[in-house]
């Protein structure tokens, strides 16, 4: 009998940086702590015995002290590697500037590739290709991390691949080093925007993909049934101050500060696809959910990664982050 797909709950995955040396020298309280393997817990002495709620579970949730290839290993291994069996899947990371997103994404993306290459090797039975692509979104025109030509790229909607970003650089990937330095280029392309708009890279969404694609040796070039071709995708989210405004009405907005459509759609489509699906979901309202439409619900699967500052005047945007957190599991 065949088994009906499964339609997977997204992973909800909460990591706590440590204080920064700033933070440290200006004698911040650090004011979170994992308290076990699920739940991190507010502790403020000044705040006891008010109604704020203290405690908030998780599938997972990583103290400040845990490595990245920890986190990696747990939280979202599994769910990268599937790419090379066919399964389109996205890892995010969502939080605040300066909460650990980059710094998370970044070793999760070399990590991941690393066992992707290694899966690679130890099945030489299929013929796969990997190939790499990145993009920025910024203020919804899109851009391509490979080229530094500047021009924003269009999204196009094919009849078989769906959308696509018409013209993303794709480069075939041979190696580890490849990768680095595939990996720098994209980090110089990102600085130059950032010296032009100095908070760019907090209002930017950055997407890594890869296109894993492989087939049985014996039908290599030929058209058959055992090929399988899925993505990646490793999703740097603009800062989550970005959406704070419509998340809680009690949020101060900061001068300038615009809403971000991208961030703020995403946050609708997690919260329906982690309610099951029913009724329609609004992809099409913004470009970062039309790329990624087909790496999010039905069988793709998909992890968020809420990354959080444990400062004390940090606490209203932890906490948004923290409901956002709720919302999607
Ligand atoms: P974001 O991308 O969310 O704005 P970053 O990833 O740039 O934040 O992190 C801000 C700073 O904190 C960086 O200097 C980074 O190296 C450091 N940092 C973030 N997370 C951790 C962590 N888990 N352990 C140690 N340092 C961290
Ligand atoms: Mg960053």
């Amino acid at each position: 009998m065949e088994k009906t797909p499964r339609e997977e709950k997204i992973l909800v995955l909460v990591r706590l940086r440590p204080l920064n040396e700033k933070e440290i020298a200006a004698n911040e309280a650090a004011d979170w702590e994992c308290i076990n393997d699920t739940t991190i817990l507010y502790r403020n002495t000044l705040r006891e015995g008010s109604n704020f709620p203290s405690a908030y579970s998780f599938d997972k949730v990583y103290r400040g002290e845990c490595p990245t290839r920890e986190v990696y290993e747990d939280g979202t291994k599994e769910i990268a590697l599937s790419v090379v069996k066919g399964i389109n899947c996205s890892i995010f990371a969502y939080g605040q500037t300066s909460s650990g997103k980059t710094y998370t994404m970044t070793g999760i993306t070399e990590f991941a590739v690393a066992d992707i290459f290694d899966y690679i090797f130890q099945h030489e039975e299929r013929a796969f290709a990997v190939k790499f692509s990145a993009i920025e979104i910024y203020n919804e025109a899109i851009r391509d991390l490979l080229s530094s030509d500047g021009t924003s790229l269009r999204l196009r909607d094919d009849p078989e691949k769906g959308t696509i970003v018409d013209k993303a650089t794709e480069e075939t990937l041979r190696d580890w080093n490849h990768l680095k330095e595939l990996l720098s280029i994209c980090e110089a392309q990102r600085k130059i925007g950032e010296t032009a708009l100095n908070d760019r890279s907090s209002r930017s969404h950055q997407i890594i993909r890869l296109t894993v694609e492989s087939s049985g040796r014996e039908f290599l070039g030929k058209e058959n049934s055992t090929t399988l071709m899925a993505s990646v995708n490793f999703i740097d989210l603009a800062g989550s101050e970005r959406a704070s405004q419509a998340m809680s009405a009690g949020t101060r907005l900061k001068e300038g500060c615009h809403i971000n459509r991208s961030l703020l759609t995403l946050g609708t489509v997690i919260r329906k696809l982690s309610k099951g699906r029913q009724g329609h979901i609004n992809f099409r309202d913004s470009k970062l959910t039309r790329i990624l439409q087909p790496c999010l619900g039905g069988n793709a699967r998909t992890a968020i990664i809420c990354t959080l500052s444990p400062a004390r005047s940090h606490v209203e945007l932890t906490r948004n982050t923290l409901l956002f957190a709720c919302c999607a599991k």
